[in-house]
């Protein structure tokens, strides 16, 4: 399969580490939208967030339960974003589950 993530995670395309365990990588994103952007995604692929189930859904819960220290780390003082694009209407370019986290600055409210 090819999926430019699952590339990232096995190491065979470069990327600014934050975060890397058993389950989960964080990495800056290259295109970054806010003064601080990183994603976050699982290490097993999933699509994207149409495809969490009963199932699977551990790994959302574990990711939320990291994203305050990774947040803290990369530098958000004062509060972040979290957003996951889905499919093409939802805006997601690469179909590897991934949640962005955006922060070190005032957002704008963004639909669309
Ligand atoms: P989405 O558009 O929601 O699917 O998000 C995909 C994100 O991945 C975009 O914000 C891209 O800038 C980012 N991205 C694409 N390629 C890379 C890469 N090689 N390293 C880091 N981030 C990337
Ligand atoms: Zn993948």
């Amino acid at each position: 399969m090819d999926c430019l993530f699952c590339s990232i995670i096995e190491g065979k395309i470069p990327s600014k580490k934050l975060y890397e365990d058993d389950k989960i990588l964080a990495f800056y994103d290259i295109q970054p939208q806010a003064p601080i952007h990183f994603l976050v995604i699982p290490k097993e692929h999933l699509d994207g967030a149409d495809c969490i189930t009963q199932a699977n859904a551990e790994i959302v819960s574990y990711i939320f339960s990291k994203i305050p220290a990774l947040a803290k780390e990369a530098g958000m003082t004062n509060g972040y974003r979290v957003v996951t694009n889905v499919l093409e209407d939802g805006g997601q370019s690469v179909r590897h589950l991934h949640f962005h986290v955006l922060g070190g600055g005032k957002l704008n409210v963004v639909f669309g």
